[in-house]
């Protein structure tokens, strides 16, 4: 069996308890449009390009059998990404490291020894974070991975949307540790807005999820005019009270910093100038956040 990843980032702090390793697999079902890993979104890897590394010689756009990529100006474009056969004979051609293709199928038993070799700082409370994308749109991968790891001792960490059919969760429940569950924005309406899929799957699975006894925590990006409304935060807060409370709830600030990969897919991201998270902001919906959920707590780096 075989999973598509984007990459393994080492050491992580932010992925769960304690020191992990997280493996990022690729493709999402949903489009949030301030998310961090656009390069994961896709279910098929993804050209990068790199304008610092690039001497502008045209190879790539010269040896490509599809005309996927164009050149003016300012440099090399995609004129039709839906093209890209993933043949990888421009990242070949390239001399300077200008374009590389991000995404690459592996065993899960190769995977889970690359893993394995990371065991020895993963303390008492680390592990290993299966992440994405949407991991369990690779439901089959994912689970045999979490099984083999459990097998080997390793604590894992799923972290998830939930958008999908409860029996792909409950099928990764007894190899998983805890749970990272995004709940993004409560009114359906909004959230279909925003991330173009209904959630009504999304606060089914966590109701069945809390009742299993899982250990959860739950996340909510604060992004402008999407989800940090005090109105969102409340609807949430009363939704964790009234179906159980997660271990932990954590109000995740928003930054721009990954604005240079949508700059390597070429996008525009409509997020690029958006400011980072006030404090003063941050404080006041975790004080709304923990009138009903005691645990809530924000984190990431704010402005004054
Ligand atoms: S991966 Fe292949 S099809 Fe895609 S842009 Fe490169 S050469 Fe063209
Ligand atoms: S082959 Fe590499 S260096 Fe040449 S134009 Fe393409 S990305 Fe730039």
């Amino acid at each position: 069996m075989e999973a598509l990843i984007l990459d393994i980032q080492r050491m992580s702090t932010e992925d769960g308890p304690g020191l992990r390793t997280t493996v990022f697999f690729k493709g999402c079902n949903l489009a949030c449009g301030w998310c961090h890993n656009p390069e994961s979104i896709s279910f098929k890897p993804d050209l990068n390009w790199y304008m610092n590394k690039c001497i502008n010689c045209d190879s790539c756009k010269d040896i490509c059998p599809n005309g996927v990529l164009i050149k003016d100006e300012s440099g090399v474009h995609f004129k039709d990404r839906s093209k890209c056969l993933t043949c990888g004979k421009c990242v070949d051609e390239c001399p300077g490291a200008g374009i590389e293709l991000k995404g690459k199928k592996i065993s899960v038993e190769k995977l889970k020894n690359e893993l394995l070799k990371d065991r020895a700082y993963f303390g008492h409370d680390g592990g290993v974070t299966l992440s994405g994308g949407e991991v369990m749109m690779q439901p089959q991968a994912a689970t045999e991975l979490a099984k083999l790891l459990k097998a080997d001792g390793v604590s894992v960490a799923i972290d998830t949307a939930g958008c999908y059919a409860w029996s792909l969760l409950e099928s990764i429940l007894p190899y998983a540790d805890i749970f990272l569950y995004d709940l993004k924005i409560f009114d359906a309406d909004a959230h279909k807005k925003h991330t173009r899929v209904d959630n009504a799957h999304i606060l089914d699975n966590y109701k069945r999820l809390i009742a299993t006894g899982a250990r959860v925590w739950v996340r909510t990006p604060l992004i402008a005019g999407a989800t940090d409304g005090e109105d969102n935060i409340k609807a949430i807060a009363e939704f964790l009270r009234d179906n159980g409370l997660p271990e932990r709830w954590e109000l995740c600030t928003f930054n721009n910093l990954c604005k240079d990969k949508y700059t390597r897919l070429d996008l525009d991201w409509e997020y690029k100038a958006h400011e980072k998270t006030k404090k003063s902001y941050a404080e006041k919906l975790k004080e709304t956040a923990q009138k009903y959920v005691p645990c809530a707590v924000y984190s990431g780096v704010t402005t004054e």
